[in-house]
C-alpha cells in the first residue's frame, strides 16, 4: 500500500506533528510525503531526512504559501491517483483539510487514530475518549487523521527520500488570506511539552493565574495550559485549553492545579505519563488518574513548591 502524508510546517521547518503521522504511515505501507508551500526546498530537504520516508513530493506555488484547504485539497485529490490512503495530523490544520479531501474523493475520513491494527482497521475515541472504537473501512481510498500523541515520532535523521517536485494544481479562488494572529510565547508549545503546568477555575482571577502557575511553569521549563472553566472565565486566552474541545496533550508530567478532572477535561491529558494533582478537594475526579496526588490549598502549596525547586 502507498501511502501519503500531509507534512505541516512553518515555512521553515517540519512540526512535529507530522513524525507521528509517519510512524503511523509506515505500518501502513511504503511512505510518500507532501511538501506544499512557497519556498519549501528547506523543508522538503529535512522531510527526506526522516526516517522510513521513500518519496518526498514538493510542491511549491503561492497558492499553498499558507495552507488554505481549498487549494491544497485539489493538489492532494491529484496525488491520490498513486496513493492509497492519505494521512494528516489531527491539528487545526490537518482537520481543515482532510474533510475536504474525503468529499472530492467521495469516501468516508477516518478521524483520530489511535492504532493502525491492519490495512483497513483502525481504532480511536468516542465519547470524548471514554470508549475506543475499532472501525473498519472498505474505502479503497482512505483519508486518516492521527492522534500525535499515540504514536512515537518518527526519527528527523536516516532517512534519504527523493525529492520530487509536483505540478501546483492553482489557486482554487474560493478562499483568501487575509493575516494570521499568532500568540508569541517563549514557553514550549502545548502540544510538544515534556513538562505542562494547567491551572483551572480555582484560580479565581488572570492574575493569580499568571502570579501561581506561570512561575512554576518557568522553573520546570513547562509548557501552560489551562481548564476550559478557566479560559472561558477570561484568564488565559481559549489556545491554552487543554481537553476535549482543547488540545489532546500527552506530557512525561502534567501538573493539573485547582482542576476537578472532568472527563472532558481528562480526554485531553489522561495519557500523560505522570500526573500530579493539587486539589483542595481529596474527592476531587483528577485524583482517580493522578499519580501523585497533593491535597490541600493550591495558594499555599504552588508558591512553597515553586520557592523550593
Ligand atoms: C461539550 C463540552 C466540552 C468541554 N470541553 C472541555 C475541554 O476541552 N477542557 C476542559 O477543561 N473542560 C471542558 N469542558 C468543561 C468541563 O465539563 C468542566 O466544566 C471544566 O473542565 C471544569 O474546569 P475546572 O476543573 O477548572 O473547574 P471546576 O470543575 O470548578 O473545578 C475547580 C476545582 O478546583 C478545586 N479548588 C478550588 N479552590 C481550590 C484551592 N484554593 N486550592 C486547590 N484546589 C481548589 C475544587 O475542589 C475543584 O475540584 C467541556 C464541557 C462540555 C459540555
Amino acid at each position: 500500500m502507498k501511502t501519503l502524508v500531509w507534512v505541516e510546517h512553518d515555512g521553515a521547518s517540519v512540526k512535529d506533528a507530522t513524525l507521528a503521522v509517519v510512524t503511523a504511515a509506515s505500518q501502513l505501507g511504503e511512505v510518500h510525503l507532501l511538501v506544499a508551500g512557497r519556498g519549501v526546498d528547506g523543508v522538503a530537504a529535512e522531510a527526506a531526512k526522516i526516517a522510513g520516508v521513500g518519496k518526498v513530493h514538493v510542491a511549491d506555488d503561492a497558492a499553498y504559501a499558507h495552507a488554505l484547504a481549498e487549494n491544497v485539497a485539489p493538489l492532494i485529490v491529484d496525488l491520490m491517483g498513486h496513493h492509497d490512503a492519505v494521512l494528516f495530523p489531527a491539528t487545526s490544520n490537518g482537520k481543515n483539510i482532510a474533510p475536504r479531501v474525503a468529499a472530492l474523493l467521495d469516501v468516508m475520513q477516518i478521524s483520530d487514530i489511535l492504532s493502525v491494527e491492519s490495512d483497513d482497521t483502525f481504532t480511536r475515541p468516542i465519547y470524548a475518549g471514554n470508549a475506543i472504537a475499532t472501525v473498519q473501512t472498505k474505502d479503497a481510498k482512505k483519508v486518516i487523521t492521527v492522534r500525535g500523541t499515540a504514536f512515537e515520532k518518527a526519527a528527523t535523521t536516516g532517512g534519504s527520500g527523493t525529492i520530487e517536485k509536483v505540478a501546483a494544481t492553482g489557486d482554487k479562488g474560493v478562499s483568501t488570506y487575509v493575516g494570521s494572529e499568532i500568540a508569541k510565547s517563549e514557553r514550549p508549545e502545548l502540544t510538544s511539552a515534556k513538562i505542562i503546568v494547567s491551572g483551572g477555575r480555582a484560580l479565581q482571577n488572570s492574575e493569580n493565574f499568571h502570579t501561581i502557575i506561570e512561575p512554576l511553569a518557568d522553573k520546570l521549563g513547562a509548557g501552560v495550559g489551562a481548564s476550559r472553566a478557566a479560559v472561558d472565565a477570561g484568564y488565559v486566552p481559549n489556545d491554552y485549553q487543554v481537553g476535549q474541545t482543547g488540545k489532546i496533550v500527552a506530557p512525561e508530567v502534567y501538573i493539573a492545579i485547582g482542576i476537578s478532572g472532568a472527563i472532558q477535561h481528562l480526554a485531553g491529558m489522561k495519557d500523560s505519563k505522570t500526573i500530579i494533582a493539587i486539589n483542595k478537594d481529596e474527592d476531587a475526579p483528577i485524583f482517580q488518574v493522578a499519580d501523585i496526588g497533593l491535597v490541600g490549598d493550591l495558594f499555599k502549596i504552588v508558591p512553597e513548591l515553586t520557592g523550593k525547586l
